[in-house]
């Protein structure tokens, strides 16, 4: 059948209904605390349509209510990497040379990037479902052909943003 990869079809978000439970899964999973600064950053990209740069993740962390959330820039780095450790988080690149941060992709939902080759603004695209089944089902035949077995597709939309344009 060719929809027996692992692929979800669900739209982004709508995967589990709390990012938490399945983020401290992981963090079990791996004998690592998720701390209240890690459950922070994990609500930040949550809440996010894009994903953040270190930089988006410092400004935003001042701008949630109370300092308790404020987050410095050392302990960021390394929460980060415990975080990408843990399988929670994953570096995403865009057409700059900027790392940028997002949910995994099992817990944050299929979804595919927007890419701005001038300025490097990238930012989350959902395809509506059926568009994404067609997709996924002519990616699947085009692998077959080569004899390859289709398990996932990634795919980004480059181009210039509307302040680029
Ligand atoms: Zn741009
Ligand atoms: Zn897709």
């Amino acid at each position: 059948m060719a929809n027996s990869h692992k692929h979800s079809k669900t739209p982004k978000g709508g995967v589990h209904t709390d990012v938490h439970v399945e983020v401290s899964r992981r963090f079990v999973q791996h004998d690592q605390r998720y701390s209240v600064k890690r459950r922070a950053i994990v609500a930040l990209l949550e809440n996010s349509d894009r994903p953040l740069t270190i930089t988006d993740i410092l400004q935003r962390s001042k701008t949630v209510k109370g300092t308790k959330n404020e987050i410095a820039q050392s302990s960021l780095y390394r929460n980060l990497v415990v975080l990408e450790q843990v399988g929670a988080v994953q570096r995403v690149f865009s057409t700059d040379d900027i790392g940028r941060y997002e949910l995994n992709e099992e817990i944050l939902g299929h979804h595919h990037h927007m890419l701005c080759s001038v300025c490097g603004d990238m930012r989350d695209v959902v395809i509506p479902e059926q568009l994404e089944e067609k997709l996924d089902s002519a990616l699947t035949q085009l692998a077959k052909q080569s004899g390859f077995t289709l398990d996932q597709h990634r795919l980004d939309l480059i181009g210039r943003c509307k302040k680029c344009a």
